[in-house]
């Protein structure tokens, strides 16, 4: 099953992202997370997402879309994929359609998780507090849902288009939610 999971900072999706690849037996392919590990073993990559990073400014394309075309090549992707957090803009969208069609697959499903943004600003403020990333102070995910709302929302209309978009409430509990994901993906 090759999937998208698609949402807002906090909106949860890396959390049900993680319960739904274990049970469909799929990678997860979380950019933040590459990028984050990037920047841990201080390669040439982290060094130059860090700075965007840190600000709650995205990536550039080029950065993102270099990672995904490495990664859906790797062969744990046979089976199917769930990509977390990418694509975020137009670009990356439109780079993925072309990295599918090349490797002659097709996506089944865009999952958006979608949760208004003043309890996502108390989530993220409260995750700060537990996990302290670095990017999670109070300035910084202003900054991010800013971001979010300029570049990614529109991503929405993109897959609302091709048919693909599967809206999912993600007020609710933990439970709950993965219970509606899975119904979607049925
Ligand atoms: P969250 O969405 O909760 O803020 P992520 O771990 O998904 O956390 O992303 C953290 C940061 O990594 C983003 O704020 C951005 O700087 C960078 N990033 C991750 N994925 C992408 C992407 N697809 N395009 C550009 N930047 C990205």
């Amino acid at each position: 099953m090759r999937l998208i999971f698609m949402g807002p900072p906090g909106a949860g999706k890396g959390t049900q992202a993680k319960i739904i690849c274990n049970e469909k037996n799929i990678p997860q392919i979380s950019t933040g997370d590459i990028l984050r590990s990037a920047i841990q073993n201080g390669t040439e990559m982290g060094l130059k997402a860090k700075k965007f990073m840190d600000a709650g400014d995205l990536v550039p394309d080029e950065v993102v879309i270099g990672i995904i075309k490495d990664r859906l090549k790797e062969n744990d992707c046979k089976n199917g994929f769930l990509l977390d957090g990418f694509p975020r803009t137009i670009e990356q969208a439109k780079a993925l359609d072309v990295l599918l069609s090349d490797m002659s697959i097709s996506l089944q499903h865009v999952l958006n998780l979608a949760v208004p943004d003043n309890e996502l600003l108390s989530r993220l403020l409260e995750r700060a507090k537990i996990e302290g990333r670095a990017d999670d102070n109070e300035e910084t995910i202003k900054n991010r849902l800013l971001n979010y709302n300029k570049k990614t929302l529109p991503l929405l209309d993109y897959y609302k288009n091709s048919g693909l978009l599967r809206e999912i409430n993600g007020l609710g509990s933990v439970d709950q939610i993965t219970n509606i994901i899975r119904e979607t993906l049925k």
